[in-house]
């Protein structure tokens, strides 16, 4: 059985996934609405991605027996003024995802509470790969900075990004 506390940041969590999804959402649109098509593709499969990433936890929380608790989801209404910008905020935003599974993690720890430790190091993986495609992904446009050979070759690249399940494993 988990502790009521893990049950409502496990609830939170499933809220954060599809923030997550929502913010790749709004940069997937501020790319397509100029033209980068590669760029939009990459952005819909990691919207999907943190969509299979709520579904874990919602199954989890079912799985247990527990009741889930559904929260409003807020899109993060972020202006962007260039191309590099968006890849940025998703960096950063991945980091506070990050910030908030370790957070149950030491909850889960401090409560003796094995199942979701065990639970959570997917989570915990995931999370560095997370970090790791979107920090090389910043850093290559800055690198390219405003040379469109460099962000058309990119961008095609960024259309061959196949979506693969990640709501099992
Ligand atoms: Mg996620």
């Amino acid at each position: 059985m988990l502790s009521e506390q893990i049950e409502k940041m496990l609830s939170e969590q499933i809220k954060k996934e599809f923030e997550s999804a929502y913010l790749y959402l709004e940069i997937a649109d501020f790319y397509a609405r100029r033209g980068y098509e590669g760029f939009c593709n990459w952005f819909h499969i990691q919207a999907r991605e943190e969509q299979d990433h709520a579904m874990r936890f919602y199954k989890y929380l079912i799985a247990n027996g527990a009741a889930v608790k559904f929260f409003a989801i807020q899109p993060s209404g972020k202006n962007f003024n260039n191309l590099s910008q968006p890849m940025e905020e998703a960096f950063f935003h991945e980091g506070f995802v990050t910030v908030s599974i370790n957070k149950i993690y030491e909850q889960a720890a401090i409560e003796k509470d094995y199942r979701t430790q065990e639970f959570l190091n997917w989570f915990i993986h995931e999370q560095l790969e997370e970090e790791d495609s979107t920090q090389r992904m910043m850093e290559r446009l800055r690198l390219i900075g405003g040379n469109p050979a460099g962000i058309f070759q990119l961008d095609c690249e960024c259309a061959t990004r196949k979506y693969e399940n990640h709501s099992k494993d």
